[in-house]
């Protein structure tokens, strides 16, 4: 009974257990079953919310993408403005109510043909985007750039639905743009076309020029003496002049002709489609050069001061395209320095036999590049003398014996030792080959005195280092520096007077001496004459030459003469050749004398002979008939 009370209980407990069980099983499936409702509804939740937040985000990158710096503005298919957004209206000056239900078309200028439109519209209807500049109109009527893109949207079915502009306001830039072309092309104080650009032009003139078969020509034109206008006025005036020039120049020309600056007081004119017949040519150029002249010539204003100034202009005809461009300007260039040798105030035109001399001075360079070191200069010595015709000194004159040309003309060659900076080295050897014959006549009881002249270069005088060379010249030499006289020109002198004076002053204080050469030439004036620390004044042969017949002349030699005794300066009158021109000097109170009455400019062994005169009396005789020498 107990056994089966207890399978009793043991299956009554097994059936509860059972119930247990189920009903455990139950709720946990039901449990599970809320859980994951409940996750789905989070689930759910959680991704409305970040749809949510996606969308408002999207939204917001919209709206910002819509209110951004450029201006935004859609249609529908039919190009009614549906919508534009703050930019379009900072921009256009319309507002959305303006616009409204209107067309982009109340934005074009007429800056654009039909055509520039046509390929517009191709483009988008191709279902492409169109992108590009265009000049629109505000609605305050003014025209202005755009950087545009538009873009036609199509629906899910492939339709057209909408039109998007974007476009921003690109003025700035064009006129940055504009700015930098400027200044690579115009010359920023006239405004004129630079080289580049002239070079440019003058490449499609040849073109065009070679198919029409029309000449043109290149006219380059210099300003004569504008280095004394800075020099003298300053630079702001140079500045003025240049600006005036560039009026008048641009005045004298056809609108479709081009007058450049190439920098400095250098322009050049360039005329295309004249006559195809080079002499025809020539003549309208000729004209066109006359014109320039004129108006060139004509009196500046330059602020208070009314100043003068006149052009060289050299000419080449281009007709003939196959020179390159360089070519043409240098010809044009080769003949302007042809105006420039043949007076000035001139028009020349380019020929052959310029060409052939520059050719040759292109040789010459090269030759009096090795000239020093070959030992090719020597110094002659021309007599200077006093009214009792005793040697006072001499002048050193420099002669180049070319191994194949003989004796080459200082007037040919120190131009071009000039240009060429070769004068430096050439100057250096004069100056120290002239204190080596001061010294060796110092050492003479007859030469102990005399003095010897020594012409110094515009260059040579401006060397940084020019006071210590011709002090390390003097200490070297043992000289007595008041024997050593440096001749300077008044072009050299008026170049930077206020250098000038310092460097004079410092050579001053060396204690050698200045004479102003070729004196009556140039333009100097009383009051720069005053400030100079000169000794003497040497006036040029070209007045001492017609002394005898023409009476400006002697007027000129005679204030010359009253001036240089005004400043206490001794005065000494250079190509002296006849005895009337030096009675009629003598007569004005000149008693200093050079020239080839008294001697031509003779090697040293010859000039010695001159002062040796038991020596060699014959020899002196022919040289120089009438010498004594210095007691
Ligand atoms: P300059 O200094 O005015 O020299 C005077 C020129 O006149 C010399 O010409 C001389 O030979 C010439 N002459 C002298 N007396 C008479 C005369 O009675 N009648 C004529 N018709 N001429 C006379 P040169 O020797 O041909 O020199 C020409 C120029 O070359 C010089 O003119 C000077 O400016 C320059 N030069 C000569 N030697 C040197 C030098 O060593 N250095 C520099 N920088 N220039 C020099
Ligand atoms: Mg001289
Ligand atoms: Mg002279």
């Amino acid at each position: 009974m107990r056994v089966l009370y207890w399978i009793d209980r043991r299956t009554i407990s097994f059936q509860l257990l059972a119930a247990l069980l189920l009903t455990a099983m139950l709720a946990e499936i039901l449990f599970g079953l809320i859980a994951a409702l409940a996750l789905f509804w989070l689930y759910t939740l959680a991704r409305n919310a970040a749809l949510q937040k996606k969308i408002h985000s999207e939204q917001a990158i919209a709206s910002v993408t819509f209110e951004s710096r450029d201006g935004v503005v859609i249609t529908d298919a039919e190009q009614n403005i549906l919508k534009v957004n703050r930019a379009f209206t900072e921009i256009t000056g319309y507002t959305s109510a303006d616009v409204a239900g209107k067309t982009p078309a109340i934005l074009k200028s007429t800056r654009h043909d039909e055509s520039f439109y046509r390929q517009m519209w191709e483009t988008i209807k191709g279902k492409k985007s169109w992108h590009g500049e265009i000049w629109n109109k505000r609605k305050n009527g003014e025209i202005y750039p755009e950087q545009l893109t538009i873009t036609p949207i199509f629906g899910a079915g492939g339709q057209l639905v909408n039109y998007v502009g974007i476009f921003s306001d690109i003025t700035r830039r064009k006129i940055s743009e504009a700015e930098i072309h400027d200044l690579a092309f115009y010359d920023t104080l006239t405004h004129l076309p630079n080289r580049r650009l002239l070079q440019d032009r003058l490449s499609h003139a040849l073109t065009a020029g070679a198919r029409n078969n029309k000449e043109g020509a290149l006219l380059f034109i210099d300003l004569d003496n504008f280095k004394t206008l800075n020099d003298t006025l300053g630079h702001r005036m140079g500045d003025l002049l240049l600006q005036q020039v560039a009026l008048r120049l641009t005045s004298c020309v056809r609108e479709g002709d081009t007058v450049a600056r190439l920098g400095g007081d250098e322009f050049v004119v360039m005329l295309e489609n004249l006559s195809g017949q080079a002499g025809e040519a020539a003549a309208q150029t000729e004209a066109i050069g006359d014109k320039i002249l004129a108006s060139l010539g004509k009196p500046y204003q330059l602020d208070m001061h009314e100043y003068q100034s006149t052009p060289s202009i050299g000419i080449t005809l281009f007709g003939n395209h196959e020179r390159g461009m360089e070519d043409l300007l240098k010809q044009a260039d080769i003949a302007m320095y042809q105006a420039k040798k043949s007076g000035r105030n001139t028009l020349q035109f380019f020929n052959p036999q310029m060409q052939e001399t520059i050719t040759a001075r292109a040789k010459l360079e090269g030759e009096l590049r090795i000239a020093i070191e070959a030992q090719q200069f020597q110094l002659h010595y021309q007599m200077q003398m006093d009214s009792l015709r005793r040697i006072q000194g001499a002048e050193a004159l420099l002669r180049w014996i070319h191994p194949q040309r003989g004796l080459v003309s200082p007037a040919q060659f120190i131009p071009l030792a000039e240009e060429t900076g070769l004068i430096l080295k050439i100057g250096f050897w004069v100056l120290e080959t002239a204190c080596t014959q001061l010294k060796a006549w110092q050492q003479n009881a007859n030469t102990r005195n005399l003095t010897l002249a020594v012409n110094v270069s515009a260059k040579q005088f401006r060397q940084t280092d020019f006071v210590s060379q011709v002090h390390a010249a003097v200490l070297r030499h043992a000289i007595d520096p008041k024997l050593l006289k440096l001749e300077l020109t008044e072009s050299l002198l008026l170049e930077n007077i206020e250098e000038t004076i310092t460097t004079m002053n410092a050579l001053k204080k060396i204690g050698v001496l200045f004479s102003l050469d070729d004196f009556g030439t140039g333009y100097s004036s009383l009051q720069y004459l005053k400030r100079l620390p000169l000794d003497q004044l040497k006036i040029d042969q070209s007045f001492v030459q017609d002394l005898a017949t023409d009476n400006s002349d002697k007027a000129i030699v005679g204030t010359i003469i009253a001036m240089a005794h005004g400043l206490d300066l001794d005065v000494i009158a250079e190509g002296v050749e006849t005895e009337e021109q030096r009675l009629t000097l003598l007569n004005k109170g000149c008693i200093h004398y050079q020239g080839y009455l008294f001697g031509k400019p003779v090697p040293i062994e010859q000039f010695e002979s001159l002062m040796n005169p038991g020596q060699t009396r014959r020899q002196a005789a022919v040289a120089c008939p009438n010498v004594c020498h210095a007691a």
